[in-house]
């Protein structure tokens, strides 16, 4: 029995969708967390410590997930707070990847050619802690509060094919607001893609409901799903049934992952993702070397043990299932390829 926090109706008296009551059900206190999950209070200091600059969040759901009383679990260390992350170094920046640099007006990014990334929301289902926007000052610089400046410019450049929804997680939004951002887009002849990076499907696999499918249904792009799954314990039977719910919407399914010290750098872990993923309908595109973000430095895996998991991953998997392993550089035009 998971216990409720808050309540699940609207100021109307109406209940709210499913996953709109998850969300406001997550753990957001590192004290209720680790006694649910049977952990020990000594982590609870560290864990108060870490989360007064980013708090916990952490769906119910993906907490079931975590094997009680094993602070080692993988899903458990990207959501608990450490006191590892207040330790400072000089190469782990509060914007490591150049995103306020390349922001051309509030809330959008153009970083590569054909293709722009709107920060469509500060919200997310959870707190990773290796989160490259953990200090993204989203109150000054999202989208939402006015998509009209991100439309003005999408419409004065031609040489933009696809739209990125980002943020946070664009999935946070209601379909109301996803549709008011994707009727206002209607109107530019050279959109050709949306793409939605999203991690909702694994740690909220509620929201995808009809609501939202009838939504992707009533866009005329080709839409491009990039979810993002560190581990093959995330993948339950939840995840399973809304990805293939997904893929019989005619979404492209892929994954993106951040090869993270202590959750996936093992070539086992990692091929079990990539076939796991492949078994509900989605391709491995990238495995990331963690962007170095301020407060995640024990995350960090060096280059060198990254090329050897990769190597061993290849001798032991068909290309289609080999994510390409890639670092992002701020200011840089494409990102680059770990050889
Ligand atoms: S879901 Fe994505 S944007 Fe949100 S905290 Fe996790 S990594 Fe960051």
């Amino acid at each position: 029995m998971i216990p409720r926090t808050a309540p699940s109706c609207q100021s109307d008296g109406t209940e709210l969708p499913k996953w709109q009551a998850a969300l406001a059900n997550v753990f957001r206190e590192p004290a209720e967390l680790l006694q649910y999950l049977n952990l020990p209070g000594s982590l609870l200091n560290g864990a108060n410590a870490a989360s007064s600059s980013f708090t916990l969040r952490a769906p119910r759901g993906y907490c079931q997930r975590i094997e009680k009383g094993n602070p080692n679990d993988p899903l458990l260390r990207q959501i608990l707070p450490l006191d590892a992350e207040l330790i400072e170094d000089q190469h782990f920046k509060l914007d490591p990847v150049g995103d306020l640099a390349a922001m051309e007006v509030p809330g959008l990014l153009h970083k590569y050619h054909g293709r722009v990334l709107i920060i469509t929301t500060a919200a997310c289902a959870v707190h990773c802690r290796y989160c490259f926007r953990r200090h993204f000052p989203y109150q000054e610089n999202r989208a939402e509060q006015n998509w009209q400046t991100a439309i003005d410019y999408i419409c004065a450049n031609s040489d933009i094919h696809e739209v990125i929804l980002s943020g946070g997680d664009p999935l946070s939004l209601t379909e109301s607001k996803l549709k008011d951002l994707t009727d206002k887009l209607l109107n530019i002849p050279h959109i050709k893609t949306l793409r939605l990076h999203t991690r909702q499907p694994i740690v909220l696999p509620e929201r995808i409901n009809n609501e939202f499918l009838s939504w992707l249904d009533s866009l005329p792009w080709k839409i491009v799903m990039v979810l993002h799954c560190n581990h093959a314990n995330e993948i339950d039977a939840a995840v399973a049934s809304a990805l293939e719910q997904l893929q019989q919407h005619q979404v492209t399914l892929l994954n993106q992952s951040v090869l993270l010290a202590g959750v996936n750098d093992d070539a086992e872990v990692l091929i079990n993702l990539s076939k796991k993923l492949f078994s509900h309908h989605v391709l491995p595109y990238y495995l990331h070397q963690l962007d170095k973000v301020q407060g995640a430095k024990h995350f960090a895996v060096n280059d060198e043990k990254a090329l050897q998991l990769l190597n061993e991953i290849r001798q032991r998997l068909p290309g289609y299932l080999v994510p390409k392993l890639v670092e992002e550089n701020a200011g840089e035009k494409s990102k680059t390829a770990i050889i």
